[in-house]
């Protein structure tokens, strides 16, 4: 075991409020593909694809129900659940709309862009949350309707019990993010912050780690590629987010009495 995994084991362990701060990069290795990375979301539907392949619209837009359905969570997202049941992790701040950290068991996710699989009501403003399946059943159903229509589509899910029209609870771009309070408050308050899988480009979220860093928590970040917050980071670890946080994780076993 490297020194960087036994300094970031040991900034674990020595940790009684720590918060991990997720992105796209998290849910790679549960086969979603992240957004900016080649082969990603931007390049399948950027405005010149969109142009010059109408036609692929909706069969990219099929093949990423089909993605998601397939998605199930990986040794990173567990990692984390693992930290809750340690008593060490209290919250999730998460910029992912994929439901995977809720799947593997944390109780404390903050979704400051919402999650696919729950409806919002235009006229109320309730929410509910519906089951993987019967989000993506949905879905794919208009998907499949013989003219692709945009807003049929945005009105997959059921009307809501006031009869006001639903849409799916994810924050579009010029969008309000949802949380943020609560995210601001679980940055400034932990003393370390777990950065897995994000570019950190996507604001005003990107600005949580280093609200963190002011009120001296300390910051380990994993990614395979950049270290996207290299002005600020304690220790940075080069590696997917499943396989460091395993290895981090039993490097802490194997430390703890
Ligand atoms: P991003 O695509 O901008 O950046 C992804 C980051 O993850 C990169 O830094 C990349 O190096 C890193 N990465 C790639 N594979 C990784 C792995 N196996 N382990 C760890 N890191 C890995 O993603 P972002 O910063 O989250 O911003 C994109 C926005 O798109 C977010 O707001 C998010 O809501 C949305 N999005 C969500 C999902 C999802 O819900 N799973 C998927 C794609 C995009």
């Amino acid at each position: 075991m490297s020194e960087t995994y036994e300094k970031a084991a040991a900034l674990i362990a020595g940790s009684k409020r720590a918060v991990g701060f997720t992105g796209a990069g998290i849910s790679a290795e549960s086969g979603i593909p992240t957004f900016r990375d080649p082969g990603g979301v931007w390049d399948k539907f950027s405005v010149s694809n969109l142009i010059m392949r109408p036609h692929k619209i909706r069969q990219n837009l099929l093949e990423a129900v089909d993605t998601l359905e397939a998605a199930e969570v990986n040794p990173a997202h567990i990692a984390l659940k693992d930290l809750e049941d340690m008593g060490i992790l209290k919250v999730v701040i998460t910029q992912n709309i994929d439901d995977l950290h809720n799947m593997a068991g944390n109780t404390n996710v903050i979704e400051v862009h919402g999650n696919l699989y729950r409806s919002r009501c235009k006229s109320c403003g309730r929410k509910e949350k519906l089951t993987r399946d019967q989000a993506l059943a949905r879905i794919r159903a208009r998907l499949k309707e013989r003219f692709l229509n945009p807003i049929r589509l945005i009105r997959a899910y059921p009307r809501c019990r006031c009869g006001g029209k639903t849409r799916p609870d994810v924050v579009n771009f010029g969008e309000a993010v949802q949380g943020l309070p609560e995210a601001y408050q679980a940055s400034v308050s932990c003393d370390l912050m777990i950065i897995l899988g994000t570019s950190g480009k996507v604001y005003p979220c990107a600005k949580l780690p280093y609200e963190a860093k002011k009120r001296n928590a300390k910051i380990i970040e994993i990614n395979p590629t950049e270290n996207a917050f290299s002005d600020i980071t304690d220790v940075f670890i080069r590696a997917k987010a499943g396989e460091g946080m395993t290895m981090l994780v039993e490097e802490m076993r194997r430390g703890s009495p």
